[in-house]
């Protein structure tokens, strides 16, 4: 038994992060796990930065409802799903992907909540677990899954180290550099060959 775990943001979709931050020309808030690897101290400073500008979750989600998947990732998740169970492992927020992920046909996503007060001001979030990327692949193991997982950046090298097969997707040169173990690839094409090479089944049937 074989499943497929996809990073979402930079693997899927674009980082919400970095649109909302050209929408509302915040250049601070362009800085993603690929610049602070540290998930919470990047969070902190978020929600620190929107709270100095006034902005809720409204005003996010109307920047993602204006966003599209990347090209041709529709396709890539309906090739993947025909051939896998497939799981998003993301550390985005359900409140912020819903717009995108219905662009995708709803794949099933493990990934965390936002606290907004009754006017929309995001005031906490909440994590589902520690290192929850890399914490799935041992459940799934434990559910005797083999997985294949696949993702962009620093908050996926755990995860892909953990699966029984790692491939890194449209990554920055330092991250490829930094963990030369997992093959990368950039395009999704290409990342179906990895898919089929990583596979113990034959999925040309
Ligand atoms: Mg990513």
């Amino acid at each position: 038994m074989e499943l497929a775990c996809l990073d979402l943001e930079g693997v899927l979709i674009p980082e919400i992060w970095i649109g909302f931050a050209e929408k509302t020309g915040i250049e601070e808030l362009r800085a993603t796990t690929r610049d602070i690897p540290d998930y919470d101290v990047l969070m902190k400073q978020r929600l620190r930065i929107l709270s100095e500008h006034n902005l809720g979750l409204p005003d996010i989600q109307e920047v993602i409802a204006s966003m599209s998947p990347l090209e041709g990732a529709y396709d890539f998740v309906c090739w993947l799903k025909e051939r896998f169970q497939l799981i998003i492992l993301s550390d985005t927020f359900y409140e912020f992907s819903q717009p995108l992920m219905r662009q995708l046909d709803f794949p099933t996503l493990f990934c965390h909540r936002l606290i907004a007060d009754d006017n929309g001001a995001i005031v906490d979030y909440k994590l589902r677990q520690k290192d929850p990327k890399r914490q799935c692949v041992i459940a799934f193991h434990g559910l005797n899954y083999r997985v294949i997982a696949a993702g962009d950046s620093y908050n996926d090298t755990t995860m892909l180290g953990e699966a029984d097969a790692g491939i890194l997707f449209k990554a920055p040169a330092n991250v490829i550099e930094e963990f030369p173990q997992f093959p990368a690839v950039h395009s999704y094409e290409e990342l179906k060959q990895e898919f089929i090479k990583a596979s113990e089944r034959d999925l040309s049937l």
